[in-house]
């Protein structure tokens, strides 16, 4: 049976993946619409690629660009706003929601459709207003599935046993590319040295939150709110092979892991297909030729961002919208050179502090929870001109 699809944020790394996916069961799938940023080129390609039948791209200054590029090939294209809502409200089954960073919020709420599945990358909209867009997404009776490869990993474990019976669930984090240096070494990391991830190949806000491990923070929001389960139930292991995704503890003291080589076609895969499975021409993993897994406890030490995160998990309320915002803030900064990568965590915690007092409930819709993350952007923004670089 062919299922629809529309891809938000298919020219990135997760997009990118998605289409070798769905190019290599051409029967099984077909592209309604794809959504990009700013790339007009690389979306119009992409929309070729995939056959779909239209192209939407987020900055409209690049409509003239998409029309001379998608020209003669039959495939409607627009820009901007309008463009995004146009292309979650054709008809599609599933929609892969890929933007990254709480820009996919919007979209990817909009999506939110009765019947619909959603294959969800883009954690940033959990982390932004988890409570609101799973609320939304139950009463619509909209299923959101894992791409995110620990909780995808995850998803399959908890098919071993009952939720009643679950004791905690455990993601697993590589370390990133500062796993073993010294935190003065970290402290004068270039953004070149901190973007050079020693696994996984992806989009460079993520990659440098896989560096400060803050992903592994987001990540545990992320868990929080697909899964129901609390701040005590969720844990964090890191283990540099990246074979192990994601455990799950069960009352009797076993675990079910899942496991897999490091490629997001699997994940992507198993979100696309509904948990049933989709035969991939992947390298199969051969355990005897890797020898050994390791795991050591992660260090909040030199990697206070995940402390932070989970902080702001215990917290409640809005503090995961704030954290999110002034991450945001922070990183992009540091992307630019402006700060230091400590000054990453010294931001996020100065402006999560400046709002602890408030008790800011959990956002009870979108709009909402972007009124916070703008509040706490313009923090974020107000923190950086206080912060002076440190000499690399
Ligand atoms: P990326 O930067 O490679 O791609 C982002 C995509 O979003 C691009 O297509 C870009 O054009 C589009 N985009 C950016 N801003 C947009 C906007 N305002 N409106 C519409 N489109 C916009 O990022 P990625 O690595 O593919 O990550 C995407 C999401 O998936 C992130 O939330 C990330 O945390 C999550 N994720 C990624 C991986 C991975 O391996 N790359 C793994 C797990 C989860
Ligand atoms: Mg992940």
């Amino acid at each position: 049976m062919t299922r629809t699809l529309t891809i938000l944020g298919a020219t990135g790394s997760i997009g990118r993946s998605t289409a070798d996916v769905v190019l290599a069961h051409r029967d099984e799938f077909r592209v309604e619409a794809v959504v990009g940023g700013k790339d007009a080129k690389a979306l119009a390609a992409m929309a070729k690629r995939l056959d779909a039948k239209f192209a939407a791209l987020a900055d409209e200054a690049g409509l003239s660009d998409l029309r001379a590029e998608l020209a003669d090939s039959g495939i409607e294209s627009g820009a901007g706003d309008s463009a995004l809502i146009e292309a979650v409200d054709r008809d599609a089954e599933i929609v892969l929601a890929a933007i990254s960073g709480t820009a996919g919020l919007r979209p990817t709420h909009a999506a939110l459709k009765p019947g619909r599945r959603i294959a969800l990358a883009n954690k940033e909209s959990l982390v932004c207003a988890g409570q609101a867009f799973m609320a939304d997404a139950r009463r619509l009776g909209v299923e959101v599935m894992p791409v995110d490869s620990e909780h995808n990993a995850l998803d399959q474990a908890f098919a071993a046993g009952q939720g009643k019976d679950v004791e905690k669930a455990v993601i697993t984090a590589t370390g990133g590319p500062f796993r073993t240096w010294s935190r003065e070494r970290i402290a004068a990391a270039s953004p070149a040295e901190a973007a050079a991830h020693p696994v996984w190949s992806m989009g460079s806000k993520i990659n440098i939150d896989s560096a400060t491990l803050m992903n592994k923070g987001l990540e545990l929001i992320e868990a929080h709110h697909l899964f129901d389960l609390g701040a005590d139930q969720l844990d964090v292991l890191v283990h540099p092979e990246a074979i192990v995704h994601g455990l799950v503890q069960w009352s009797d003291g076993a675990l079910t892991a899942g496991l897999a080589l490091p490629d997001m076609k699997v994940p992507i895969a198993n979100a696309l297909r509904h948990r049933q499975r989709l035969a991939m021409d992947l390298p199969r993993l051969d355990l005897a030729s890797i020898g050994r897994l390791s795991f050591e406890r992660a260090d909040e030490d030199r990697f206070p961002c995940l402390a932070a995160a989970r902080a702001a998990l215990k917290a409640g309320g809005a503090m995961p919208t704030v954290l999110n915002a002034a991450n945001e803030i922070a990183v992009a900064a540091f992307m630019g050179g402006k700060i230091a990568f400590y000054d990453i965590y010294e931001i996020v915690e100065s402006v999560c502090s400046s709002f602890a007092a408030r008790q800011l409930q959990a956002p009870a819709t979108v709009a909402e929870a972007l009124a916070i993350d703008e509040e706490a952007r313009r923090a974020a923004s107000a923190r950086l001109g206080e912060r002076v670089m440190a000499p690399v």
